[in-house]
């Protein structure tokens, strides 16, 4: 398939010079292709293999204070009439709504994200030959009996284009292989394979070092198959950026989107306990906490130029030395607030999607002062458990009182790791969690982890988003034992 954007702006231009809009307050027009792929390996065969392209477009329109919005999978000149002649039809005769946008720059412009290797210009075979490799290099493990692979790509193109003027193309691409091993004896263990997902094409996984990764595999579901068992009390937790990505995301990046504070949208992930007068005043954190909210991040999963109302996008600060500074939101939202400005968070996940507010990278910054060390790190801990790699989790509504596990769990005992602990769950609320992050480790333990699949509105729409962060330490955090727990 071929998205043609040339033709697609001369469409798009003979609607919005017409005297078809002449009626509309404001009218966007996105062209859209999406491709993904998701191949999932169990032991050495290929279990499921899935790829996807569609591509379409869709009209907004605002009038009278409402939205409109309509979409086609056939693009043409007279689709593209007739796709807006659908929009507006749905609107014409509302009420009066209360839909404003706030005042924002016109771009013309082009973002194509740099990218080595397409991951969909590499034939199906290349790729299942070489899953097959890490399967069979995984499965020689002594210590592995079972392994499943999970590879998933995908890559987008938009043309936006507005009634205000803006003129935005854009492409970027994204990769998340992962795997996870099982030892069947002495009884059921899982280790979680420490890689995350990235913007980044093919490139990404045929560079990794799997062979020196499997190795440390190898030795770490052995220990893991022997660790003890947690005693349930307060710890010094070390948590590793692999782990902490999903805490933040949960417990900072869903509770500071402005929709969800204003309560304009509460799906799967509920509300928030923040509100707006809060910004500036709420200590979320100790001052060690500083959260940074980046669209422009490198290899970030949310980075791109502009976000899907034509707005370019930055860096801005969620929490600052502990306090909180700033939430996330699109034009319609930064309005309802009275803010001034977007924060250039609208994305749509398909063509035929309507825009959300979604989640930027959402970050914790790493020590500027000192370039502290896993060692480092480890002996201002002291006596506490080293959380590694992510699993499990829940929160409430509120994203408040929430409980997360892990891949790995070390004893850290005189400021040394000890051994592996296994059945560890810490248990807290939100404000407490943070406010008890006593130091934060140097640039050289910060990593970029994420997900593909932030869910969010009805109809549900997903999401690929990065969290950064380095090692951090919390004092005296409650752990629960997952083998005992009431
Ligand atoms: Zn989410």
């Amino acid at each position: 398939m071929f998205f043609d954007k040339d033709k697609y702006i001369q469409y798009a231009n003979k609607l919005l010079n017409s005297n078809l809009i002449s009626r509309v307050d404001f009218l966007e027009i996105r062209f859209q292709e999406d491709q993904s792929e998701y191949i999932i390996f169990k032991n050495l065969n290929p279990e499921y293999i899935d790829n996807s392209i569609e591509k379409g477009f869709s009209i907004r329109v605002l009038y009278r204070g409402n939205w409109g919005f309509a979409s086609s999978s056939v693009i043409s000149e007279n689709e593209v009439q007739k796709v807006f002649l659908k929009a507006m039809s749905i609107v014409e005769n509302l009420e009066e709504g209360k839909v404003s946008l706030t005042e924002e720059e016109v771009y013309t412009d082009e973002y194509i994200q740099d990218v080595a290797i397409n991951p969909f210009d590499v034939p199906l075979n290349e790729k299942i030959n070489f899953i097959k490799d890490i399967q069979n290099e995984i499965l020689k493990s002594k210590n592995i009996d079972f392994s499943d692979f999970m590879f998933l790509a995908h890559r987008e193109k938009k043309l936006y284009m507005n009634s205000s003027g803006s003129r935005i193309y854009q492409e970027r691409t994204r990769i998340d292989p992962s795997f996870s091993m099982y030892k069947l004896k002495p009884e059921l263990t899982v280790l979680k394979s420490n890689t995350h997902p990235t913007a980044k094409g093919f490139e990404y996984i045929k560079n990794m070092n799997f062979r020196n990764e499997i190795l440390k595999y190898n030795e770490q579901i052995n220990e893991k198959s022997k660790a003890k068992s947690v005693i349930p009390q307060k710890y010094n937790l070390l948590i590793d950026p692999s782990n902490l990505w999903l805490t933040i995301h949960e417990t900072i990046g869903h509770s500071t989107e402005m929709d969800r504070v204003l309560l304009y949208e509460a799906n799967y992930a509920g509300s928030s306990f923040a509100s707006i007068d809060q910004i500036g005043d709420l200590i979320y954190g100790s001052e060690k906490v500083n959260i940074v909210a980046d669209r422009s991040q490198k290899d970030g999963l949310s980075t791109v130029m502009y976000d899907d109302e034509g707005v370019k996008t930055y860096e801005f600060d969620i929490i600052k030395n502990g306090v909180l500074t700033g939430l996330q939101s699109n034009r319609e939202i930064a309005i309802l607030a009275g803010e001034k400005k977007s924060k250039a968070c609208s994305y749509a996940d398909s063509y035929s999607s309507f825009p959300l507010q979604r989640m930027p990278n959402i970050s914790l910054l790493p020590n500027k002062d000192k370039d502290l060390k896993l060692k480092d790190m480890l002996s201002l801990c002291e006596d506490g458990i080293y959380i590694v790699g992510d699993s499990s989790w829940s929160i409430d509504m509120q994203r408040y009182n929430f409980q997360f596990t892990g891949n790995l769990f070390y004893e850290v005992s005189g400021g040394e790791i000890k051994g592996m602990l296994k059945d560890v769950i810490y248990q807290s609320n939100t404000q407490d969690f943070w406010k008890n992050c006593i130091e934060v480790g140097g640039e050289s333990t910060y990593s970029l982890e994420g997900a593909f699949n932030c869910g969010k509105g009805q109809p549900s729409q997903v999401a690929a988003v990065s969290h950064g962060a380095p090692l951090a330490l919390f004092k005296d955090i409650n752990i629960k034992n997952t083998q005992n727990e009431n």
